[in-house]
C-alpha cells in the first residue's frame, strides 16, 4: 500500500506531517511522490490564509477525478482545520480528522493496529530531513490576536513534557542530526512544571555535540531579557531571531490585540543587539489591517528604517471569518495593500544588502539543505542563505564559507 502526502503551512505542519508519516508506515504504507500510484492521501492543510483553503477544495476536486479510475483511493484531511470548514471538507474527503486524533488513524481507515499514545506528539516522527529536525515543544495559543485563527484550530496551549522534549533531541544529537528547530505557536511561554523556556534551552545547550538550536515562533510580549540572557549565554542557540512586530503603529497593534508597543519591541531589541552584537533579525507583519491609515502605515515604514531588518515576511492583510478582525470593515484597498507591501519590500532590499555587504570577506558557518546542479544553498548561523558551488556534495554538511559577494537575500561564497 502506497501514501502520498500533501502540506500546506509553517514548520508546525511540516512537522505535523511528520507524525502522520509515522503512523502511516507503522500500518505497512510506504511512500510515493506520484500521486496517481497512492492507495492513500493525507493532506496536513493550513487555514491561517483563505488561499491555502482554496487551494484544498481544488485538491477535493482533484481527488474526486482521481477516485473515478482508483475507487479504492481513501483520502484524508488533517492539520489546521477550522470547525466551521470540517463539515464542508467531509465532502470532499473521506474523514476530516483533527490532527490531535492522528493516533486514532489506523482505526479510521479500517485497520485493527492501534497506535497506543496519550498525546500525538508522543508519536515519533518520521523525520523528512536526515540533518535537520523539527521538534514540536508546544502546541496551541491563548493570544487571540485578532486576525488570526491558529486559536480556534490548535486551541489552548499544551507544553510537552521537557523529558520527552530531551529524550527526543539526546537520540537526534546521536544519529547525526546537526539542527534541531524548536517548534511551537509560542514558544516563549513555554512551560513544564519549573522548566520555562530559557531553562530548556540551557538544558538542551547542556547535551553534547556539535549542533544548532532554532526556534520559532516567538511572541514579543513574551519575549524577556532571561530569554535574551539564556540565547547570549547558550554557544548552540544561533544568532538569529523571528520577532514578528505586525505593525509598527500602537494603535493598529492594539487593535490587532497584540499586548506591546513599539516602544517595548523596540527596547527588547535594542536589548537582544547589546548581548548578541551578531545577531540577525527577522520579522512578520501585515499591511493594510482594518482601518491602517496612511499615516499609520508609515510609522511602520519608521520601524523599518529604525530596525533594519536583515528578513521580513510581509503580508497582506486578509479576512479569515471568526476572528474578531473579520468583524471590522476591511477597509484597505487591494491596490493600497499592494502598493504597502511594495514600500517595505523596497526598503527591506536596502537594508539587508547594506547588513550584507559588511560580510563581503568575512567566514561563515553554513549547513547546507539543497542544491540545483553543482550549486549548493544552505542557511548559516545567522539564517541568512548563502549559495556556493560545489562538484562534491555538501548536503547535510556544516561548513566553513568566505563570502564573496552579497546579494540582498542571499550571499554567494566559496569553500
Ligand atoms: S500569537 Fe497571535 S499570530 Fe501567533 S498563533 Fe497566536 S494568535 Fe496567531
Amino acid at each position: 500500500m502506497k501514501y502520498h502526502i500533501i502540506v500546506f503551512g509553517c514548520q508546525m505542519n511540516i512537522s505535523d506531517a511528520e507524525r502522520v508519516s509515522a503512523v502511516l508506515e507503522n500500518l505497512k504504507y510506504k511512500k510515493t511522490l506520484n500521486i496517481s500510484e497512492a492507495d492513500l492521501i493525507a493532506v496536513v492543510m493550513c487555514s491561517v490564509r483563505q488561499s491555502a483553503v482554496d487551494r484544498v477544495h481544488g485538491l477535493a476536486q482533484k481527488f474526486e477525478k482521481i477516485k473515478a479510475t482508483n475507487p479504492g483511493l481513501k483520502t484524508i484531511l488533517t492539520g489546521c482545520v477550522l470547525k466551521k470548514d470540517k463539515k464542508i471538507f467531509s465532502d470532499g474527503f473521506d474523514c476530516v480528522l483533527d490532527i490531535k486524533e492522528i493516533k486514532n488513524l489506523p482505526k479510521i481507515i479500517g485497520q485493527r493496529k492501534t497506535f497506543d499514545k496519550d498525546s500525538y506528539l508522543d508519536i515519533t516522527p518520521k523525520y523528512s530531513s536526515k540533518f535537520s529536525a523539527n521538534v514540536p515543544i508546544m502546541t496551541g495559543c491563548n493570544n487571540f490576536c485578532a486576525y488570526c485563527v491558529v486559536p480556534y484550530v490548535r486551541e489552548r496551549e499544551v507544553s510537552r513534557p521537557a523529558v520527552e522534549i530531551i529524550k527526543e533531541i539526546k537520540h537526534l544529537i546521536k544519529t547525526g542530526y546537526k539542527e534541531i528547530w524548536l517548534l511551537g505557536q509560542n514558544v516563549n511561554s513555554y512551560k513544564d512544571k519549573n522548566t520555562d523556556f530559557p531553562k530548556l534551552l540551557k538544558i538542551i545547550n547542556n547535551i553534547p555535540g556539535n549542533f544548532w538550536i532554532r526556534f520559532t515562533s516567538s511572541h514579543p510580549k513574551d519575549f524577556d531579557e532571561r530569554i535574551i540572557d539564556a540565547m547570549a549565554d547558550c554557544k548552540k542557540v544561533t544568532p538569529y531571531l523571528n520577532l514578528a512586530v505586525q505593525s509598527g503603529d500602537n494603535k493598529v497593534l492594539k487593535a490587532m490585540n497584540r499586548h506591546y508597543t513599539v516602544e517595548d519591541y523596540k527596547n527588547k531589541i535594542k536589548k537582544l543587539r547589546e548581548k548578541i552584537p551578531d545577531i540577525a533579525i527577522s520579522t512578520d507583519v501585515i499591511v493594510g489591517f482594518p482601518g491602517e491609515t496612511k499615516k499609520q502605515f508609515e510609522n511602520t515604514v519608521k520601524l523599518f528604517k529604525d530596525i533594519k531588518y536583515d528578513m521580513a515576511y510581509i503580508n497582506k492583510y486578509s479576512r479569515r471569518v471568526g476572528t474578531a478582525a473579520a468583524k471590522l470593515k476591511d477597509s484597505v484597498s487591494v491596490v493600497e495593500k499592494k502598493r504597502r507591501e511594495k514600500v517595505l519590500t523596497e526598503m527591506l532590499k536596502k537594508t539587508a544588502l547594506e547588513k550584507n555587504k559588511k560580510l563581503v570577506g568575512t567566514e561563515t558557518v553554513v549547513l547546507f539543505n539543497e542544491n540545483r546542479g553543482d550549486n549548493y544553498f544552505g542557511k548559516n548561523e545567522q539564517y541568512k542563505t548563502v549559495k556556493v558551488a560545489s562538484s562534491k556534495n555538501l548536503l547535510g554538511k556544516l561548513l566553513k564559507i568566505k563570502i564573496t559577494e552579497a546579494n540582498p537575500f542571499t550571499l554567494n561564497g566559496k569553500l
